[in-house]
């Protein structure tokens, strides 16, 4: 049994077959070949592409490199001339009319199979090279990049990493886990594993090298604790472990149906963020308000651009989803950052200080104008508000409302209906909107606060790099001033104010939040029913006293006290 220790992104527990992925390393359909003469033709494939793999590794050894690379390099090529598993492709493919990619992937699964029970740290290099390898030859065999396919049994999933756009094309329910080797904890990735409730450990290390597809492994999320070929004593208990917080979240699920007011009286709204209408069943299930953020760019990220008929029937569907419950807000694209949009988004040198969101939509005022009018349409029969990203500054978003002006007088010329008296909010998410906040708020009906990128920008601290997770502090004290300067001029300007970043929904970080006077607190909607449950278990008074000191504090290793000890008393009484 091997022990690999993360960090949790969503609590819970899981236990059964591992599917690994690996960028470096393409998914292979079974096709088969139709006859034995196509068969010869795939080996012949087979051989030239083995050829080919050579071929580079050598290229690369003459490029030069430290000894120990060098060496690597030499045993690779060595091992994709192994007579015994030639011969095994070879088997499968004029045999079993396997093709010669599928053929490669059985072949190096087996080998790997093999290895596997032999504990050792030689034969953990052996399986990683035969991996390699593998991924090699597959690559030159196939020639193309494309999303794994996961298989119907629920997995365990141990990769590199995954975008935002592949965990969105898997059906959630084929995914008992996800462990990454790298990645952050406002990372979009991280971010979705928690809306659709998948058990996810980060910073993994290499993982996604030590682990192999087919392996048995356990997961404890909540612990970061990933176990491979985990004895039965760690199965069982992870099993059992499994039971009780089953037993808990239905416990809690019977609660969704209660308020979100606290032991003294003070209501809560808890709305939910949502990346598309698969995240609704959950966020009703779960008791959210209303939408407090759709992350409409996720649209993008899907099939095709929508059109506007597309949008408006989308933004429809939340709408009435929720009616009875309260608004959907509906937040223009901001895609850019992580959230890469294939043929839309570029590549840039520093992405999360790029072309993203409006900077983007102001630029493809074709793109923006197709969705403003989508969101006014869908306002003229249900309630929805409207919401821009990433605003920095008052020219930005004077420029964007101007924007938005010209596009309502259009329809409005055309005779189409919309609500003429829609909300319409910024996000406040880069330190000098929150620092002008009391400028911004003469401009809109809303506030809400996105912490994620609040906090990477004010901190200078990438919200998805693995390398720097542990600096990256939601409650840094330079994070609760601008939290409460933007809370003060909100109140002060008569306008709304909620929060829809990862720490409206972190209960360690809630009371705090609560205290510095956030009433709304839209959040993934597997955070809600623990937030209700917390909400339910504290005084307003309280949260407003620990906001209180917690404004006092001067190092982020004093706040994580001041939040510990606050919430160890609430699980005490
Ligand atoms: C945020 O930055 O806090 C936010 C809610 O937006 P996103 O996570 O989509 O960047
Ligand atoms: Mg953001």
């Amino acid at each position: 049994m091997e022990i690999l220790e993360g960090k949790s992104v969503f609590g819970g527990f899981a236990h059964g077959h591992v599917l690994c992925l690996r960028h470096d390393r393409p998914a292979v359909a079974d096709d088969r070949c139709a006859d034995d003469g196509e068969a010869v033709v795939e080996a012949g494939r087979f051989h030239r592409a083995c050829d080919e793999v050579v071929d580079t590794l050598h290229a690369l050894m003459t490029k030069g490199g430290s000894d120990e690379e060098v060496a690597i390099l030499e045993a690779q090529s060595l091992m994709v001339r192994d007579p015994e598993f030639t011969r095994l492709v070879e088997d499968l493919i004029l045999k079993e009319h396997h093709n010669a990619a599928h053929a490669v992937e059985c072949a190096a699964h087996r080998f790997i199979a093999t290895l596997s029970s032999i504990d050792s740290p030689v034969t953990r290099e052996n399986i990683s090279d035969i991996q390699d390898i593998a991924s090699r030859i597959i690559s030159v065999l196939t020639k193309e990049d494309f999303i794994m396919a996961l298989p119907d049994e629920a997995s365990i999933i141990i990769a590199d990493t995954v975008l935002p756009s592949e965990l969105l094309a898997w059906d959630s329910r084929q995914v008992a886990a996800l462990c990454l080797d790298g990645g952050g904890q406002a990372s979009h990735v991280s971010i979705l594993a928690r809306a659709l409730g998948i058990p996810c450990v980060i910073g993994l290390g290499d993982a996604s090298h030590r682990a192999h597809s087919g392996q048995w492994a356990a997961l404890d999320a909540f612990e970061g604790r990933l176990y491979l070929d985990p004895d039965d004593g760690i199965v069982s208990k992870v099993g059992s472990l499994m039971e009780e917080h089953r037993a808990e979240k239905k416990e809690m699920e019977e609660d969704a149906v209660l308020p979100a007011i606290t032991l003294d009286g003070v209501r809560v709204e808890l709305e939910c963020n949502i990346e598309g209408l698969d995240f609704v069943d959950m966020a009703l299930r779960n008791g959210a308000e209303g939408v407090g953020l759709f992350r409409t760019e996720f649209l993008l990220m899907r099939d095709h651009v929508y059109s506007e008929d597309e949008q408006v029937a989308v933004y429809l569907a939340a709408a009435r989803a929720f009616r009875g419950r309260g608004p959907v807000t509906i937040r223009t694209y901001d895609m850019g950052g992580d959230k890469v949009v294939k043929d839309l988004t570029r590549k840039e040198e520093n992405p999360v200080l790029g072309w993203r969101a409006v900077r983007f939509c102001m630029d493809r005022k074709d793109i923006f104008r197709t969705q403003l009018r989508a969101v006014l349409r869908a306002s003229a029969q249900e309630k929805v508000r409207l919401m821009f990203p990433m605003v920095s500054g008052c020219d930005e978003l004077d420029d964007v409302l101007l924007f938005f002006e010209s596009v309502k007088e259009g329809c409005r010329k055309e005779g189409i209906a919309f609500d003429e008296h829609m909300e319409v909010g910024t996000m406040i998410e880069v330190p000098s909107a929150a620092v002008i906040s009391d400028i911004l708020a003469r401009k809109v009906d809303f506030f809400s606060v996105g912490t994620n990128d609040l906090t990477q920008y004010t901190i200078a601290v990438d919200r998805g790099n693995e390398k720097t997770a542990g600096l990256y502090k939601e409650y840094h004290p330079a994070m609760l001033r601008l939290l409460d300067m933007t809370a003060r001029n909100a109140a002060s300007a008569g306008i709304g104010l909620a929060m829809c970043g990862e720490m409206a929904g972190d209960p360690l970080a809630l009371p705090l939040v609560l205290g510095l006077g956030y009433r709304t607190l839209s959040m993934n909607p597997a955070s809600l029913l623990e937030a209700r449950h917390l909400i339910r278990h504290i005084n307003m008074a309280d949260c407003q006293a620990l906001a209180k000191k917690a404004l006092d504090m001067q190092s982020c290793r004093d706040m994580e006290r001041l939040l510990e000890g606050f919430h160890a008393e609430i699980g005490n009484n």
